[in-house]
């Protein structure tokens, strides 16, 4: 019997833990190595929104972040369904599209964002974004009736829930056998080996999915802080993500389940770990307070800050250096882009051998 191929992927966040699922399924003996626990909340995969925004991010990204958005949202349902049929705890997945509103006095920022939409975007898409007046947004989001002359519908994009996925991903490791080392850091990543807590693991492949930490081998990376608020709100019902157009910064508002809303993000040049600044909680809140006057009720229930593992030019990267896997870069758009390129990803590294049966 041809003994199974042993891969050691150092980084449990959503691309290393993404990435262990979708070859253990296949029979690959996986071994993730990870320097915190698997629940810890100081990551960018645990603070991230989870907004899956292909056609919003158009906006300020480009043509392969959107390809690789379009393929992860044909992938990202059926992902979804498969850990389900595993038993594992069903993750709150939403597709049901993104509004985007501004206050009169920013409407020129809703302007230009609806002109950079239409120029970048091809042809063939154009048709998801629709253009709505007062009373047909009113219609899509009662909530918010009366509060917007109007604003666009950008069809299709989605959200997920980054913890269920996190944590269903977790348990599924651990029933397909999966060798998890948890807070432990990994010193080095080398072709066929992984030096952890001073001891050195042999693997046939190595893959370094470590986001930031992973900076002393892509000299490139750099962290690009991000913060978000949590809060609990009764008051208001949102079917879907709602964008706010500003003309300092775009901010977020994601429904999530439990009448909880994930505002976000701020996006800042640092690569400071440190807590939620007073100015940016003031941002968030005073963003949030102004989609509707109810959420001044709403109840904080967390204020997180990470770095976003950011590449020069913005696209996420698969390279192979020195013998060595890498999948970094995710930036913003980790959520967005993770399916495809985790699926890349492992048909190279499966390609290297014949991929055994799906369990
Ligand atoms: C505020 C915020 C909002 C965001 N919103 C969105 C969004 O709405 N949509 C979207 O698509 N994306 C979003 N993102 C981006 C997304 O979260 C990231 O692109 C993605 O999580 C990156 O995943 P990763 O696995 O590459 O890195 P990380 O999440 O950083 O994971 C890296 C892992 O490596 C581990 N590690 C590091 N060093 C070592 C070491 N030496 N040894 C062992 N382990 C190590 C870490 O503990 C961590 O678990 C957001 C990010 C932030 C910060």
């Amino acid at each position: 019997m041809t003994p199974s191929l042993h891969i050691g992927i150092a980084g449990a966040g959503l691309a290393g833990r993404t990435l262990a699922w979708r070859l253990a399924r296949t029979g690959c003996r996986v071994t993730l190595f990870d320097s915190r626990p698997r629940a810890a909340l100081d990551t960018a995969s645990m603070t991230a929104a989870a907004m899956l925004s292909p056609l919003a991010e158009l906006a300020v990204s480009d043509d392969a972040v959107f390809a690789l958005g379009q393929r992860s949202m044909e992938l990202w349902p059926q992902w979804v369904a498969e850990l389900a049929e595993h038993g594992q705890a069903p993750v709150y997945y939403r597709q049901e599209g993104t509004l985007v509103v501004a206050h009169a006095p920013d409407r020129s920022s809703l302007e230009h964002f609806t002109r950079l939409l239409q120029h970048k975007l091809p042809n063939a898409c154009r048709a998801q974004v629709l253009t709505l007046d007062a009373a047909t947004l009113a219609k899509h989001e009662p909530a918010l009736a009366g509060r917007f002359g109007g604003g666009l519908f950008l069809q299709g994009e989605g959200q997920l829930a980054n913890d269920q996925w996190m944590a269903a991903l977790g348990v599924e490791l651990d029933r397909l056998g999966v060798q998890w080392h948890e807070g432990q850091a990994v010193e080095r990543v080398e072709e066929g080996r992984i030096v952890c807590a001073g001891q050195s693991y042999e693997v046939d492949l190595a893959v370094d999915a470590r986001g930031v930490g992973s900076k002393a081998q892509l000299p490139q990376l750099r962290g690009v802080r991000g913060e978000v608020l949590t809060v609990e709100c009764r008051g208001v019902t949102l079917q879907r993500p709602v964008r706010l157009m500003h003309p300092r910064y775009q901010l977020y508002v994601a429904p999530r389940p439990n009448h909880q809303f994930v505002v976000g993000a701020t996006e800042l040049e640092s690569e400071d770990t440190g807590p939620v600044t007073l100015r940016s909680m003031l941002e968030l809140g005073s963003a949030l307070h102004s989609l509707h006057p109810a959420f001044g009720e709403a109840r904080v229930l967390r204020l997180a800050s990470a770095l976003r593992p950011a590449l020069d030019d913005h696209r996420p990267a698969i390279v192979q250096r020195d013998g060595v896997w890498h999948i970094n870069g995710l930036y913003r758009h980790g959520y967005l882009c993770a399916p495809a390129l985790v699926d890349a990803l492992a048909q190279q590294l499966l390609g290297s051998r014949q991929p055994l049966e799906t369990q």
